[in-house]
């Protein structure tokens, strides 16, 4: 039996699709062929003369292709029903009297086909339907039902469709329409269609009954009938069943805390007991018999699914064995549960889920002695569920406690990397909060080092790159301004104690923009939280995880400050408070960042900088890095490990990533990082159980396919609104009438008024989110009605306050915002329980966009999501004649992730990065002066060390990960080289600065090229 919040949900969409049919209206003033945007079929004249684009948007026959069961001549049944619309009353000229127009009652016809095989278009029906048309009223459309047979592939396919035949007249255009119409085959035996685009065949149910033209087709008793929706509804996933159920085994933090061994190896047993089972020959083979039998194809997919399980079952029995090992891991394990627990406590959370627990154990084994798999890309994917984010921050955490125990006190251990502009104020929020935990624990188990510490790393687009003396043209910011530090405030709540008002102040002794908490009972006594978001503080303090966008990558080849990104800084200011120190300067003559510094510093030694290279590299939302962006990326990514190799004989950092679609990942990694990349949590033999997860019964998001037949989009996005708004506030006028309608008991009416009381409208692009605006301030009339935007170009603050209000809405409904406007900045780490419903207008261009987007509702109630499709692109369209699928399996569909690294244009932007990059990190820490800020210092080094264009040209090769075979590249990067050693020792060129001589300036951000980007295709 649903719950009260799942039929309400349908209540709710009933009352769009009904206003969408116009089914409860009997009267309009105004051609109903203007606002009725479902289940209406166009004059098939009027659509011919459109182009074929237009034509899909108000199509004039709708209908289904079947494959019948049987050889012909086959005999059937249709039954098509539908409305008309008749003008009583033409306006009058001066428009004072409106137009009257009356609905006309249900014609209800049943039709009999008799096809022969190989049939082209014949019509059926036409008399009946016209007379059983003027007898339910409908003044002058006529129709037919039209059957053709297209067989393909030698097996007949049957496409029958009913056609709006409704002749040209001076009629006006709704009388020519028909509305709320329906077509339903019965009696005839069909074979379902294969789905090919998924691939696992033997997990999935690939079959289609029938697919629709023009519109969905739903088995109905039996039968086939047109549907002018879609909808799909998803299951919420349980975590704990079987052998990890609640009562059988503890994965609490407290648990994990204490004795981690025996509730870990249980974990692991329960696996190896399921996979007994599950993955048995027996399990599979009851699995063909319910379905076709299985192809040798399937058998050999379900053999490798079977290997991919058994390869994480050893690796998991791998990571138990390594805290075991180890008693420095086993004691950071439980310091990092002690954390965890501390955080998630905040939010009544107790225990992990066991998904979360098997990828920390799968990752441990490269931690230990033998560093087992360490080149391996270890993707966490959880489509269905929740709990990423805190899964690796739980891998962060425990890496931050092991660095510190096994003595590395100071510096990074992780660089998390987000691909949008933008870092979510929720998502910066939990980092900062686990660590702030982390730090809390550190202290109470006097774990030695600096204080566990978050770096946020967005310089520019939303925090400063740093706090110059004076404002400058470049950087205006002024230290003078009292109100400049609460510009810059990152934070919701206190890491530490979670009090709410975290304030911001600039502290001048010390040159920082500190985060404080007020609270008198915070452990941080009112001192600076332990958190940096300037970029010059980040690299005088190196806090343990740096969490930022990906565009800054870039500055490797600008930023000598960087060095503790790869390995080590210089040396450590004997000024307290003052951090590390890098590169001496003109402007920063002892190398410390602290402007006018003059304090000498006490060198770090070379051989402890390799102590200071990172461990882990995190990269969030993996499944975006693709086209030009995921090309440079490529680079950069491969300059940053080269150096820190290069420099501390070490290996380069693991690559942790997220990714919200499995398909293709295995190039894009290849691609990206040059290694090989693997997912956990395994596949299970069903898609709706593993070992890690199950589908329930409860709704998880009720998602509804709209194709808006001949009115805008933008029209049928405001009556959509319109309607939830004007329905849902019914329930504070006439709670009664709604909740019996619904079949709920009234008590709940506050509770569903707070749930489904606020919408989101997501578009694809900020110029589509304004434009659903404008349009809903003008067209939609509710009042009041409080919207408003989160875009990229929403500044901070609002972002912040617009969060906070709809996470704690006002106790009075009007009060509250009723609307979200949205775009991709709002896809991701925004978490609001209360968000429920969105309407998203255009399918997104990726499929993982899809997916990230609409999981920003129903997160924890029912979610209702409609997605309006622009059915004039192609891709909608193809969305759209496989909705279920997408839907339900999108994240498996072959979706091809177009990503390169050779390419020559590409090349040209990054070889200028990575020549620059070698001279600031591994030119000039060995240079005699330590310093190759001028073409001079550099031409005398080079001259010293006899560096030729053969060994740079090799390095760089080396360093851009330039295979053997791409000669093209290869004989690029070396004309670069040649041109900058040419201008180098060209005395009499007149360059004073190596940015100078080289063939171009490097990118400034890796998001220069996103220009070239498609985002849209209209
Ligand atoms: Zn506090
Ligand atoms: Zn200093």
């Amino acid at each position: 039996m649903s719950d009260h919040k799942e039929r309400f949900v349908q209540w709710l969409d009933q009352r769009v699709t009904n206003a969408g049919l116009g089914t409860e209206e009997i009267r309009s003033a105004v051609d109903p062929s203007g606002v009725f945007w479902l289940g209406r079929l166009a004059p098939e004249q009027d659509a011919m003369a459109e182009t074929h684009r237009e034509r899909r948007m108000d199509p004039c026959s709708v209908g289904m292709r079947v494959k019948p069961a049987t050889d012909g001549p086959w005999t059937f049944d249709v039954r098509v029903r539908a409305r008309g619309w008749n003008r009583i009353t033409a306006a009058s000229n001066d428009l004072d009297t409106p137009e009257e127009w009356h609905k006309s009652e249900l014609a209800d016809v049943p039709i009999r086909v008799e096809a022969e095989p190989g049939m082209s278009s014949f019509d059926f029906g036409v008399d009946e339907l016209t007379f059983a048309f003027r007898s339910a009223g409908i003044g002058v459309a006529t129709a037919a039902v039209q059957v053709s047979d297209e067989s393909w592939r030698g097996s007949p396919e049957l496409v029958v469709t009913v056609v709006n035949t409704t002749p040209e007249s001076a009629h006006p255009k709704g009388e020519r329409y028909l509305f709320e119409v329906e077509l339903v085959v019965e009696g005839l035996a069909t074979a379902p269609f294969v789905l090919e685009s998924l691939p696992d065949s033997f997990r999935y149910e690939r079959e289609l009954p029938a697919i629709g033209i023009n519109c969905g087709v739903e088995v109905r008793q039996g039968k086939l009938a047109t549907r002018d929706t879609i909808v799909v509804s998803t299951k919420r996933p349980t975590f704990r069943f079987g052998y990890t159920a609640e009562d059988k085994l503890d994965l609490s933090f407290s648990g994990l805390t204490d004795d981690p061994l025996p509730r870990l190896r249980q974990l692991v047993d329960g696996y190896a007991r399921w996979g007994r089972e599950a993955w048995s020959p027996d399990a599979l083979a009851r699995r063909q018999s319910g379905g076709p039998s299985w192809s040798p194809e399937m058998i050999a997919e379900a053999e490798r699914g079977r290997e991919a399980y058994e390869a994480e079952l050893d690796r998991l029995r791998r990571g138990v064995a390594a805290l075991e090992s180890s008693p420095q891991l086993l004691r950071a394990y439980r310091l990092m549960n002690k954390a965890m627990g501390k955080t998630a406590m905040r939010r009544d959370i107790t225990s992990w889920r066991p998904f979360q627990v098997g990828f920390l154990l799968g990752v441990l084994p490269s931690l230990v002695e033998g560093r087992r798999d360490w080149n391996t890309v270890e993707i966490v994917w959880f489509a269905t569920g929740g709990g990423k984010t805190e899964t690796y921050l739980g891998l962060l955490v425990l890496a931050v406690f092991y660095d510190r125990l096994r003595g590395k006190h100071s510096g990074i251990t992780a660089w998390s990397r987000f691909p949008l502009r933008l870092l979510s104020l929720q998502q910066t929020q939990r980092f900062a909060d686990a660590l702030g935990s982390a730090e809390l624990v550190r202290r109470e188990h006097r774990v030695p080092g600096d204080p566990i510490a978050l770096g946020y790393y967005v310089g520019r687009s939303s925090t400063p790159n740093d706090i110059p003396v004076e404002p400058t043209k470049d950087n205006p910011i002024d230290v003078e301004d009292d109100t400049m530090p609460a510009r810059f405030n990152v934070l919701l709540r206190c890491p530490f104690c979670a009090a709410r008002g975290v304030s911001t102040r600039f502290n001048r002794r010390h040159w920082r923009l500190e985060h404080f908490c007020s609270s008198p009972s915070c452990p941080s006594a009112g001192e600076a939280l332990p958190l940096f978001v300037v970029d010059s503080e980040i690299y005088r303090f190196m806090p343990s995880v740096v969490i930022g966008t990906l565009d800054k990558a870039a500055l490797i080849s600008m930023q000598a400050a960087m060095r503790g990104f790869v390995h080590g800084p210089a040396g450590r200011c004997r000024r307290p408070g003052h951090g590390f120190t890098y590169a001496k300067r003109g402007s920063r003559p002892s190398g410390c960042l602290v402007p006018g510094c003059k304090e000498p510093n006490d060198v770090i030694k070379a051989h402890d900088r390799a102590m200071f290279a990172p461990s882990f590299r995190l990269q969030d939302e993996l499944h975006l890095l693709r086209d030009s962006l995921g090309a440079v990326d490529s680079h950069y990514e491969s300059i940053l490990d080269d150096l820190q190799i290069k420099n501390t004989d070490t290996d380069p950092p693991k690559i942790i990533a997220s990714s919200a679609t499995l398909a293709g990942y295995e190039r894009q990694t290849e691609t990206l990082y040059g290694r090989t990349g693997r997912v956990f949590p395994a596949l299970g033999p069903s898609v709706h159980e593993s070992y890690w997860s199950a589908s329930t019964t409860k709704t998880l998001r009720r998602y509804v396919a709209v194709w808006p037949r001949g009115v805008t989009l933008e029209w049928v996005s405001d009556r959509t609104i319109t309607v939830l708004q004007q329905s849902v506030r019914r329930l504070r006028t006439e709670a009664e009438v709604v909740c019996a309608q619904a079949g709920i008991d009234p008590v709940h009416a506050d509770e569903l008024l707070n749930l489904y009381g606020t919408n989101v409208i997501y578009g694809n692009t900020v110029k589509d989110v304004e434009a659903a605006r404008r349009s809903m301030g003008s067209q939609v009339p509710i009042d009041p009605l409080n919207t408003v935007s989160l875009t990229g170009q929403t500044p901070f603050d609002d972002v912040r306050t617009a969060i906070a209000e709809l996470d704690g809405p006002p106790a009075e409904f009007d009060e509250r915002v009723h609307v979200v406007a949205a775009s991709s900045m709002f896809s991701h780490g925004v978490d609001i329980d209360r968000l429920n419903i969105m309407t998203v207008l255009g399918v997104p261009l990726t499929t993982a966009e899809f997916i990230q987007t609409t999981a920003r509702v129903g997160r924890t109630h029912p979610g209702l999501v409609y997605v309006v499709h622009k059915i004039g692109r192609e891709r909608d369209a193809g969305v759209y004649s496989h909705f279920q699928a997408f839907v339900e399996h999108g994240d498996r569909l072959v979706e091809p992730i177009p990503v390169t690294r050779s390419s020559r244009r590409v090349l040209d932007l990054t070889s200028a990065a990575a020549i620059e990059a070698r001279r600031l990190f591994f030119h000039e820490p060995r240079s005699e002066k330590l310093k190759l800020t001028t073409t001079d210092l550099l031409r005398d080094h080079h001259r010293t060390v006899v560096t030729t264009v053969d060994d740079e040209t090799k390095a760089l090769r080396e360093m851009l990960g330039i295979r053997d075979d791409e000669h093209l590249l290869d004989a690029d990067l070396r004309r670069a080289v040649e041109i900058y050693f040419t201008k180098l020792n060209d005395l009499g060129s007149g360059a004073r600065w190596p940015a100078d001589i080289l063939h171009r300036r490097p990118m400034t951000s890796l998001r220069d090229v996103e220009t070239q980007i498609p985002i849209s295709d209209d």
